[in-house]
C-alpha cells in the first residue's frame, strides 16, 4: 500500500473513521459507573435520549449493530419460530447465522428491490397458523439498506408494510444502523421512523464516528428481555459510559454531517459514470453507499479491482462478482473523492 507517498482514501465502510480530538476528549471525562449494576449515569442519560428521539418507553445500549439486531430477535422470538426479512438484510447475510445460533429460529426471505418490498410480497410469506408450520413471529425491515444499496424506505410504505405485520400478529423489528442517514436524506424524525416497530435499533460506530456502539429502542417489557439478553450474550459492559459519551457527542456533533458523505457519494457515482468500463446507476445512489460493476469487457474480477486500486492507495470492498461497495463517511473529503475517482480511471484506463 502507497502508505508513505500519499493519504489512504479508505472507502470500505463508513465504519473506519477514527474518533476525534474533541470526542476522545467527550470519553476522557466521561462520568462513569457499572453499567451491570445499572448505574452509569453517561450510560443512562444516552438511553434515556435514545428512547426519546425514537419515541419508545425504553433504549438498551450494546457494543454492537449485530448484539442490537440480535438480542431483539431473542427478545420477540421462541425457538422454532420463523423471522420474515427481505432476502438482502443484514440479518440474513452478515450476521453469521445468528438468528439460527441464538435464537433457534427460522429466516424466510422475501423477494425485493433494493431491501423494500410491499405488503402482498409480506402476505405471501406469512404463514397460516397449522401444527405443520413454523410459527411466523417477526417481521424486520431496514432502513437504510445495506445490500440495497444504502436505499431509503418511502415512510408511507414502510408504515403500510410494518403495520401489515401487526395485523397479521408478528412483531416488527427495524434495523436501524444508519437510520440517520435516511433521516437526514428525507428530513423524517427518527421517532416517525420508528413508530409501527416494536423495536428499533440504531448504531454509532458507522456514520456517526463512534469508535463502539448500538442501541435498541422499544416498549419497556421488549428492552427489558432484550436487557437480559444482551447479559447473556456477554454484551453488558461495566464502565460503558466512556463509550456512550462518544454517542452522546456524535448525536450532537455528528449527524448533520452525514449529509456532506450523501453529496460526496453522488459525485463518486457521478465521476464513476464517466470511467469506461464501470456500470453504475447514478440516480440509484440516496445515500452515502455506492455500488457499482465491472463490464464483462473488464480483464479483472473485483478483487483485482480492489488489489490495483489499494496499490493506489483507494481501499474499496469487493461485494460480489465484478461488484464493488464505496461507501462515504466523516473521515474522506470531497477532494479524496476526486482523488478517488481519478485513480478508479488510471487503473482502468491502464494510465500511469
Ligand atoms: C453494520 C450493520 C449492522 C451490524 O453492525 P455491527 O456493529 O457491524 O455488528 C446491522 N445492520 C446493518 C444494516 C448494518 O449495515
Amino acid at each position: 500500500m502507497s502508505t508513505s507517498r500519499e493519504r489512504v482514501i479508505d472507502l470500505r465502510s463508513d465504519t473506519v473513521t477514527r474518533p476525534s480530538a474533541a470526542m476522545r476528549q467527550a470519553m476522557a471525562e466521561a462520568e462513569v459507573g457499572d453499567d451491570v449494576l445499572g448505574d452509569d449515569p453517561t450510560v443512562i442519560k444516552l438511553q434515556e435520549r435514545i428512547a426519546q428521539m425514537m419515541g419508545k418507553e425504553a433504549a438498551c445500549f450494546v457494543p454492537t449493530g449485530t448484539m442490537a439486531n440480535q438480542t431483539a430477535i431473542r427478545a420477540h422470538t421462541e425457538p422454532g419460530d420463523e423471522i420474515v426479512a427481505d432476502e438482502g438484510s443484514h440479518i440474513i447475510h452478515y450476521e453469521t447465522g445468528a438468528p439460527a445460533a441464538l435464537s433457534g429460529v427460522m429466516v424466510r426471505p422475501i423477494a425485493s428491490s433494493r431491501g423494500i418490498f410491499d405488503v402482498a410480497e409480506l402476505e405471501a410469506m406469512v404463514r397460516p397458523h397449522s401444527t405443520h408450520f413454523a410459527r411466523s413471529r417477526l417481521l424486520v425491515l431496514e432502513n437504510t439498506h445495506n445490500r440495497g444499496g444504502g436505499s431509503v424506505w418511502p415512510l408511507e410504505q414502510l408504515k403500510r408494510v410494518a403495520t401489515r405485520g401487526r395485523e397479521l400478529g408478528l412483531r416488527v423489528h427495524l434495523d436501524g444502523a444508519r437510520l440517520w442517514n435516511a433521516c437526514v436524506k428525507t428530513g423524517v424524525k427518527p421517532a416517525e421512523y420508528a413508530a409501527p416497530f416494536d423495536t428499533v435499533s440504531c448504531c454509532f460506530s458507522k456514520g456517526l464516528g463512534c469508535p463502539v456502539g448500538s442501541a435498541v429502542a422499544g416498549d419497556r417489557a421488549s428492552i427489558n428481555r432484550v436487557q437480559r439478553f444482551r447479559k447473556m450474550f456477554g454484551g453488558t459492559m461495566r464502565q460503558s459510559g466512556v463509550l456512550a459519551a462518544a454517542a452522546l457527542y456524535a448525536l450532537d456533533h455528528h449527524v448533520e454531517g452525514l449529509a456532506q458523505d450523501h453529496a460526496n457519494a453522488a459525485a463518486l457515482a457521478r465521476g464513476l459514470s464517466t470511467i469506461g468500463g464501470i456500470n453504475v446507476n447514478v440516480a440509484g445512489v440516496e445515500t452515502n453507499m455506492v455500488f457499482f460493476d465491472l463490464a464483462a469487457s473488464m480483464p479483472m474480477n473485483e478483487a483485482e479491482f480492489c488489489e490495483r486500486l489499494r496499490a493506489r492507495g483507494v481501499l474499496m470492498m469487493g461485494t460480489g462478482p465484478r461488484r464493488i461497495r464505496a461507501v462515504c463517511h466523516r473521515d474522506v473529503s470531497t477532494d479524496d473523492i476526486h482523488n478517488a475517482i481519478e485513480r478508479v480511471r488510471a487503473i482502468l484506463t491502464g494510465s500511469q
